[in-house]
């Protein structure tokens, strides 16, 4: 072991700096995502049992992400103060018991999408999230073409969707905020075998496996994502990536943009709620060769991919069984 050390060049200090930064950055919105949901917490009243459920949801969420950082994050790591630390060991024991051997269903932000939604009305969700934010004030992740190592770790997910069936109710949901190693492949799979509805989740699969059955919506469909501008703070329309445009036939797609892997982008939550939550939708959308044959088969194949990805990032994954972590849990004492 030694010996291959040895021999092996040493890094550039460069690399060094900027694997610091990114350790650091994540453990800085971790910090700032938990003070400031209390703070919310507190504010709006204690009383708010959700609310509660999705904060334990979300300490699982991060603690998650910071274990399975190439550096290596343990949850005390997240806290300056020990007592604040002792604190929420107290009120969340879940969270910190379960980091590693339990499955997150999503990723930190999207749990954020889900509390703002029960905070405020759905026309002032996009309004509040950017005040969050500022508040929040996060690291720049540095978007920079071509520099990639200058990106550092965010916990924001820079890009949310809205959608709705006509101009009806509408829904949320975020692209992965996850940008390093292996995570965010790890959040795609769960998200298919777990969190997305089984139309989005089959074509996601098919897609990352080559066939690609992509879903059509009924003409009503409305869908737009945004990005939010960094130095105005104000959430700009953006057209769907190249792959989004596949797996949901949306119109007006970005035929240069493929940047992104299968199931990345804010449209795949938003969209999956939307199924989830709209019978009509769900009713009628149409996805080709959607048989349990083929859904198992895809299924199966994603798990193993899943599990080869988690025990190379040190989660115990006991017999093909793998654990998800649930809020609830909280509740019954388990
Ligand atoms: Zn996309």
């Amino acid at each position: 072991m030694q010996n291959n050390n040895a021999r092996r060049r040493k890094p550039p200090p460069s690399f060094i700096k900027n694997r610091e930064n990114n350790r650091e950055s994540l453990k800085t919105c971790g910090m700032l995502l938990i003070q400031t949901m209390m703070m919310r917490i507190t504010r709006e009243g204690q009383g708010s049992k959700k609310l509660c459920l999705y904060m334990d949801e979300m300490l699982h969420s991060i603690f998650f992400l910071g274990y399975i950082h190439q550096d290596r994050l343990i949850p005390d790591d997240f806290f300056e103060i020990s007592t604040a630390q002792q604190d929420m060991c107290n009120m969340f024991p879940g969270p910190f018991r379960k980091y590693n051997s339990h499955l997150p269903t999503r990723t930190p932000f999207s749990i954020l999408l889900d509390m703002m939604e029960m905070l405020y009305s759905t026309e002032r969700i996009k309004e509040e999230l950017l005040h969050l934010l500022k508040e929040m004030k996060f690291p720049n992740p540095l978007h920079k073409p071509g520099s990639k190592p200058e990106q550092y770790y965010t916990l924001e997910s820079t890009v949310i969707c809205e959608c709705s069936d006509s101009d009806s109710q509408k829904h949320y949901g975020a692209s992965l905020c996850c940008r390093k190693g292996a995570a965010k492949k790890i959040l795609i799979d769960l998200s298919c075998l777990k969190t997305w509805h089984k139309y989005v989740s089959h074509a996601v699969m098919s897609f990352s496996s080559g066939a690609g059955d992509g879903i059509t919506f009924p003409e009503s469909l409305r869908c737009q994502a945004y990005v939010r501008n960094w130095k105005t703070n104000v959430y700009e329309e953006r057209n769907p990536c190249f792959n989004c445009g596949n797996l949901f036939n949306l119109q007006d797609a970005d035929l240069d943009k493929v940047e992104y892997p299968f199931g990345n982008c804010a449209e795949t939550e938003c969209l999956s709620k939307l199924l989830i939550n709209n019978q009509y939708m769900h009713e009628n959308a149409v996805i080709n060769n959607h048989t349990e044959e083929n859904v198992e088969e895809l299924r199966s194949s994603t798990k193993a991919h899943l599990i080869e990805q988690l025990v190379k990032v040190g989660i115990k994954v006991n017999d093909n069984n793998l654990l998800f972590y649930s809020p609830f849990q909280m509740q019954t004492g388990d």
